[in-house]
């Protein structure tokens, strides 16, 4: 059975995979492997044992993403991010491109989709990968404040700055 094949796999993780997927695990969201190593860094501060390197952490994700007990998700930049999974399970993200914060969707709204190219091309899908990009919620309000008082509100931040310098 395949899932018994993973779950072994998954038991013969090298040291510094278990670390890394630990890690992950007890992240808020999901972080890149930059993140995650600078992460483990300062909790390893703690501790005596030594946080892997930047390497390890990299190629941990890597073997941890084949396995599929990880999700990596690019967000736009040069950097894909890294979430810890279910086995089985897969995720997607609403990306906010200005402020940069993730929301994770509840469900996937690709199955009736796949259903239907299936349908239509003979094509059976075995894996997708969607992220959405936009503006979140806080941003979309923020930016609408800013333009009802943009014609009202006075230059603010000089009066601040020159308080400021008095001291
Ligand atoms: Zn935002
Ligand atoms: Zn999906």
């Amino acid at each position: 059975m395949l899932e018994s094949k993973l779950v072994g796999t998954r038991k013969n993780l090298p040291k510094g995979a278990k670390a890394v997927l630990a890690a992950l695990k007890q992240a808020p969201e999901m972080l890149s492997a930059r993140d995650l190593c600078f992460r483990m860094k300062l909790t390893k501060l703690a501790s005596d044992s030594a946080a892997p390197g930047l390497t390890t952490v990299y190629r941990s994700l890597e073997l941890l993403t084949r396995l599929g007990l990880v999700q990596a998700v690019s967000v736009g930049d040069a950097e894909k991010r890294y979430e810890a999974i279910e086995e089985g399970e897969h995720s997607h993200h609403l990306i906010c491109k200005v402020c940069n914060s993730n929301i994770k969707m509840k469900d996937c709204l690709l199955s009736s989709i796949e259903e239907i190219i299936l349908r239509e091309h003979g094509f059976s899908v075995s894996e997708h990968l969607l992220e959405l990009f936009g503006t979140c919620r806080t941003c979309t309000v923020a930016a609408s404040t800013i333009a009802a008082n943009k014609d009202t509100a006075p230059a603010k931040t000089i009066k601040l700055e020159r308080k400021g310098d008095l001291k």
